[in-house]
Formats: structure tokens, sequence, C-alpha cells
């Protein structure tokens, strides 16, 4: 075994990964299996070790999980920096280990003890089976056995670890955006398809940090760290802020997740508690935890005059029932229904119920994704009052929009 530098050590991360079954299992089939006492993973902590999953039947008093002990009073650092064996038949032969105070502690005689690797090539610990007699029939091949399953362990506690460091990566990256207004918005325009005017745009946001990546991507990362509801009230604001700049007849379309609507904290944000230009699209693709609540902060919302819109209807969660239980006053069509509508008969004919429902419902259909003159011309034929796609015009940062406004 070759020396391990303590600065490798001190490089492992001070987290607590829940050690399953595997470990568990793994502990308790190599200790019955080179017929020893106790079996342990331990997690080396600054000069420590703690162990973090325990088999020891009958001797839980000398060993049990969330045991701290000394780097000092075991085997773990002389092992890794080569003084002592990692396959001890008999402690009574080697000097070094009637120095070890956990040698007469626990009676140690038999040991088996070989490292954790991170990812990184630090070490998380050691993965230990040890007997209170001495095991002289212990072999490489025994070795090799714990070697296996410590490879596997290894990997349970990697998996967990680089989740956790990847959460805490999310909500640095998160919260420093949030600390530092880092996005933008972008608008797209709504155009009525019967005589191209426009009648709205949607807000749609675009983060600082490089490379890009979509917002929804940006979204779910908060939402994966519980910063989704500050991050969606920060957007909509700084959204709600462009409102005086827009011309008096369009209406601003803004995305919110059902939750971050229902938490009743974007009524406080609607600029003079007048959102008769404001559209709210329910984005999110998930199902809907409280309907109620939502129902409510919807109503209330409506008596300010703002519209609700179920955004990508006809994909996932936002579905028939969903239209129907939140009675939208605008369904967008999400683009897998429009595009090649013009070629598709089962995508017109959807698109056509979906104008019919929208009548009798007296809500107004938005066809999303609109890529080509035949998709438009397709949906205007159908009845579908308004789109928005790439066709009839990109989001734009809104700066450059309402320049061209103000020019025009
Ligand atoms: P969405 O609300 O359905 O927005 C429409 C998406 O389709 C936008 O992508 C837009 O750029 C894209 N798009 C528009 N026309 C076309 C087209 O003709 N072809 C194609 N292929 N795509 C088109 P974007 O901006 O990347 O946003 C993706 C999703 O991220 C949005 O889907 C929405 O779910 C979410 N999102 C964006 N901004 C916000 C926001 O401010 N708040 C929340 N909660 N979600 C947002
Ligand atoms: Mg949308
Ligand atoms: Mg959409």
């Amino acid at each position: 075994m070759t020396g391990v530098a303590p600065a490798a050590i001190a490089l492992v991360p001070r987290m607590v990964p829940e050690t399953g079954d595997l470990t568990t299992n793994a502990l308790a089939f190599l200790r019955n299996h080179l017929d020893m006492d106790m079996a342990f993973l331990s997690e080396i902590k600054g000069h420590q070790m703690e162990l973090r999953a325990v088999d020891a039947p009958g001797f839980e008093h000398l060993a049990s999980v969330g045991d701290l002990l000394d780097l000092d009073d075991v085997y773990c650092l002389h092992i890794l920096e080569g003084r002592l064996p990692e396959l001890i038949r008999d402690t009574n032969d080697i000097p070094l280990c009637q120095t070890i105070a956990i040698t007469s502690r626990v009676n140690v005689r038999a040991h088996v003890s070989v490292p954790i690797w991170r990812t990184d090539q630090s070490v998380f610990g050691m993965f230990c089976i040890l007997g209170r007699a001495p095991r002289l029939s212990l072999n490489n091949r025994d070795l090799e056995v714990v070697k296996a399953f410590a490879a596997l362990v290894a990997d349970d506690v990697n998996v967990t670890l680089d989740g956790e460091e990847q959460t805490i990566a999310k909500r640095r990256t998160i919260t420093q955006i949030l600390e530092t207004g880092g996005f933008d918005i972008s608008l797209q325009p709504i155009q009525c398809l019967r005589d191209q005017t426009i009648a709205g745009y949607e807000a749609l946001c675009r983060f600082n940090p490089v490379p890009y990546r979509p917002p929804n991507v940006w979204f779910q990362d908060a939402a994966d760290v519980g910063l989704q509801l500050q991050l969606e009230l920060d957007v909509i604001e700084r959204a709600f802020a462009l409102l005086p700049d827009l011309p008096g007849d369009c209406y601003l379309s803004v995305n919110t997740s059902a939750g971050t609507l229902a938490s009743g904290r974007i009524a406080s944000l609607v600029p003079d508690r007048d959102g008769r230009n404001i559209i709210m699209e329910i984005t999110e693709h998930a199902a809907i935890e409280d309907l109620d609540v939502l129902l409510m902060e919807i109503d209330r919302l409506r008596d300010m005059g703002v519209r609700i819109a179920i955004d990508d209807a006809g994909a996932g969660y936002s579905g028939l029932q969903q239209i129907i239980r939140l009675r939208p006053d605008v369904i967008k069509l999400d683009m897998s229904l429009t595009q090649n509508v013009d070629q598709d008969v089962a995508r017109r004919s959807l698109a056509s119920a979906m104008v019919k429902f929208a009548a009798d419902t007296k809500a107004k259909v938005v066809a999303e994704g609109i890529e080509t003159e035949a998709e438009r011309q397709t949906l205007r034929r159908i009845g579908v009052e308004l789109g928005q796609g790439y066709h009839l015009g990109r989001p734009t940062p809104a700066r450059e929009v309402l320049k061209t406004l103000k020019s025009a």
C-alpha cells in the first residue's frame, strides 16, 4: 500500500452521507465470511474518525454508529501511510499495534482494513473488519474480497456525496443570481393571427451565467434547492417593472409555477394593484398540490384584473383536467401540437377542439411555437386567435424591444 499524504486526508469533505443497505449488508457479509467479530465503515473527519455503519453483534458497547475515535488511537493513519499492512493476522506479531490504544481497548487481534476513496482520490474513510482472536488463515484472497466490497461501498458513498456537493453548488449559484439580480427579461411578441397586430408579449427569463442554459433548467435548479419561490418572485417583479413602458393595449404574459401562484405573494407585486394588462401563465409541468389554495389565489388576482393562462396545454400535466379545474382565460397550445399542424390531421383536429372548447368557456387560444407561414395560416383558418413563435418574432431583450417601441 502506498503512503497517502495527510494533505489528501484533509480534503475529505465534512459531510455525512446516509449509509444504505449496501454498506450494512457488505459489513455483515464480510464479518461472517472472515469469521470476525466487528466490521465498520468509518469517515475520517479532521483528526477523528466517526463510525458511519457498524456490524458488531454482541459488541455494540465497543462500537456503534456515531462513535468518534481519535486517529491516534486507531490503525487508519498507519495503514494509509504504509506503516501497517491492510491485513493483519495477529496484532501480537506487530510491535506498533501494541502502542495503539484500540488494540487493548477492544482486544484487537486480527484486522483487515482498506480505504474508501472519493472520486477526487481523497480518502473518505476506512472499511474495517476486526477479530478479537488471531486469524492465521487470512490470506490475500480475503483481502481482495474486502477490497471488492469496499469498492462497491465507495461507489455508493460517492454517489451520495457527489449529489450533496452538486446541491451545494446549485444553491451557491442560485443564491448568487438572487443577490446580484443575475438575469434579464426578454420579450416575445404574441400576435393576433388575423391582422398580425401585437396583442402582448411573453416575458421570458434569461440567466446571465455562462454557458447558456434554458430558463426552465435554472428554475428547476432553484426548485431543487428550495429557492424556486424567491427566484420566480424576483423575476416576476422585474417583468412587472416593464409594464409602464409597454403600449397600453398590449398585455404582458408572465410565467409562474402553480406553487408560486398559490403562495399568495404575487398580488402584492402587481403595480397599483391593477392587473388588467397582466396574464399569469401557469408554466409548471408538475401536478398541482393544493388546488383549493391555488383557486383562492387565482380569484384574488382575477379581482385585480389579472388573467390566467395554462401554458403548454396538451403537454405533460397541463392536460385537460387542469384546464377544466383552473378555468383559464387563456389556453396556450403547446408547440408539440402546433408544429406541423398544416400537415397533420390529428394535430389540426385537436387544435380545432381546443378552439371550440375555448369559445364555449370564453377563453382565448394562443398557439405557441409557430415556425412557418403554413402553420400560421392553418392555425388561423382553424380559428386560433393568437399566435407566438419564431416565425412571428423571436424573444428579444426587453430593453431592445422597448427602444424599438419608443422610436416607432
Ligand atoms: P414557455 O413559457 O412555454 O415559453 C416558450 C418557450 O418556447 C420559450 O423558451 C421560447 O423561447 C420558445 N419558443 C418560442 N417560439 C418558439 C418557436 O417557434 N420554436 C421553438 N422551438 N421554441 C420557441 P425559453 O425562453 O427557453 O423558455 C423555456 C421555458 O422556461 C418556458 O416555456 C417556461 O416554462 C420557462 N420560463 C421561461 N421564463 C420563465 C420565467 O420567467 N418564470 C418561470 N417560472 N418560467 C420561465
Ligand atoms: Mg410561457
Ligand atoms: Mg409554453
